[in-house]
């Protein structure tokens, strides 16, 4: 298998090249040349294996210049009962009739990040080992993100992590998850400045190019393919839970921000995996579902991006929707360069309304969209609380009101499960009265020893810090 860019670079590259890589040369995202398709025969092949077998046959179409012996091996390593509270990996629970709410969060963070950022961090170390390198991660969070990362890299010989957030500005909880880490390649540096002054900072720092050379700077943001289609493979995993044959139809509802997750069904509907919907959850933050109704794709200014009660779905922009345009548009690279680079760079947005192509989102490719509101996540939450005694989290809440949305009959629905109420604890309380349990191995995180640095929010100030903790 070989990769290309959405926006027409000459290169092709094979996995292991693109796996420490951000965006291509052009500032296009990879994509993989072709979707290889899954038939029903080997759907049925694939139905009665383990989550690690199954990531490892699905894999393996994706990637060629890992031996499959070591792929195998990666696949067992990273996705256990120990690491994933269950052997299941991603369980499925029935909520009510034909609705159902797949478990993406129970890895160490809480979150569904952590489903291909496991995947990532054995696939960094083995990559890196191989080739006798190191890489430095750069990173800037505000809560998700942040923390998968450094559970996924925390320990991995040859990756440091130097992950930036805005001083005192995560949930308690979350600062407590990454702060209470002491392993010595993970580096927690608080700013005294806001989210935004994180990511420009981190920007500033990789744009340097002799910086980033020198100090072999990296990054695991959302665009990185590994990441991506590592989270193909619970779309594979939530059906075989639901269906008992390989023709049945299922749709899936997924709470949406940068696309990632999402853009991962995308992927195995176009493989072959039968797919009716791909319902796209947002909050306020309607960039997507603005898209999916209009055809037109408007990027938000800061001071219009909300900051609402599912934090992790607050973008402005969605970094991985390149993707699915340049499937929309039939893979024309010039076209995708045109819109991304021509039309957005210059108005800020991307209008397809009157192109026959838009018509093909919701026709060929399936998807469809919902928005909601603070209101709408309390009443949901409260909803599945009382009918059936289930606590959900403010991101699954925007998804199940979605999923509501657009049943069909006799189309069971799934619903991706991204976060645990836990880390979301002041949303549920105001929607209840009362904060939800907390796992026993999170139990007193907040009064452990803390291991982060505050820092001004300067780049010369990060650049001094990594050149400091990378002899
Ligand atoms: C990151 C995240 C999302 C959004 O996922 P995308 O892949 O960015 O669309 C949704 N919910 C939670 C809890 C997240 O952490």
């Amino acid at each position: 298998m070989r990769y290309l860019s959405t926006r027409g670079h000459p290169e092709r590259r094979r996995f292991c090249e693109i796996l420490l890589e951000g965006l291509a040369p052009d500032g296009g995202l990879y994509l993989p040349e072709h979707y290889p398709q899954v038939d029903a025969a080997t759907l049925a092949t694939w139905r009665d294996l383990s989550y690690p077998e199954l990531a490892f046959e699905l894999l393996s179409l994706y990637i060629d210049d890992i031996p499959a012996a070591d792929l195998k091996a990666i696949c067992a390593k990273t996705y256990t009962a120990e690491i994933f509270g269950t052997a299941e990996i991603v369980p499925l629970r029935e909520l009510e009739d034909g609705v159902y709410l797949e478990a993406l969060s129970n890895g160490p963070t809480l979150a569904f990040k952590d489903m291909a950022m496991q995947l990532l961090g054995n696939l960094f170390e083995y990559e890196l080992g191989r080739r006798g390198e190191e890489l430095n991660i750069l990173g800037a969070t505000s809560g998700d993100t942040g923390s998968a990362a450094e559970y996924a890299m925390r320990g991995k010989k040859g990756v440091r992590v130097f992950m930036t957030s805005p001083d005192g500005r995560m949930s308690p909880f979350q600062q407590a998850q990454m702060f209470s880490l002491q392993d010595p390649n993970i580096h927690n540096l608080a700013l005294r400045g806001v989210f935004d002054d994180c990511q420009d900072i981190v920007k500033a720092v990789s744009n340097d190019l002799d910086f980033k050379r020198r100090y072999r700077i990296g990054t695991v943001n959302s665009i990185n393919w590994a990441r991506l289609v590592a989270q193909v493979v619970y779309y594979f995993a939530g059906y075989f839970q639901a269906t008992a044959d390989d023709t049945k139809q299922v749709s899936f509802t997924v709470p949406s921000g940068n696309f990632g997750n999402v853009c991962a069904g995308h992927v195995a509907r176009m493989m072959g995996l039968p797919i009716r919907t791909l319902v796209v959850a947002t909050n306020e933050n309607d960039v997507l579902d603005e898209f999916f109704r209009t055809g037109v794709y408007r990027v938000r200014s800061a001071a219009d991006t909300h900051e609402t009660s599912s934090p992790s779905m607050d973008i402005s922009k969605a970094s991985n929707f390149e993707r699915f345009v340049f499937d929309l548009v039939g893979r024309d690279a010039s076209k995708t360069r045109a819109l991304f680079e021509g039309e957005l760079g210059k108005a800020g947005r991307i209008d397809l309304s009157a192109d026959p192509v838009f018509a093909q989102a919701a026709g060929r490719f399936g998807f469809a969209s919902s928005r909601s509101t603070h209101a709408d996540r309390l009443a949901t939450i409260r909803d599945t609380d009382k009918r059936f005694a289930m606590l959900i989290d403010t991101h699954t809440a925007d998804g199940l009101k979605a999923a509501r949305e657009h049943l069909a009959p006799g189309v069971p629905m799934i619903v991706l499960e991204t976060a645990l109420p836990i880390k979301f604890a002041e949303t549920i309380v105001e929607a209840l009265g009362h904060g939800p349990d907390r796992p026993a191995r999170f139990e007193g995180i907040e009064a452990l020893p803390r291991r982060v640095v505050q820092l001004p929010a300067t780049a010369e100030a990060v650049k001094a810090y990594i050149a400091q903790h990378c002899a």
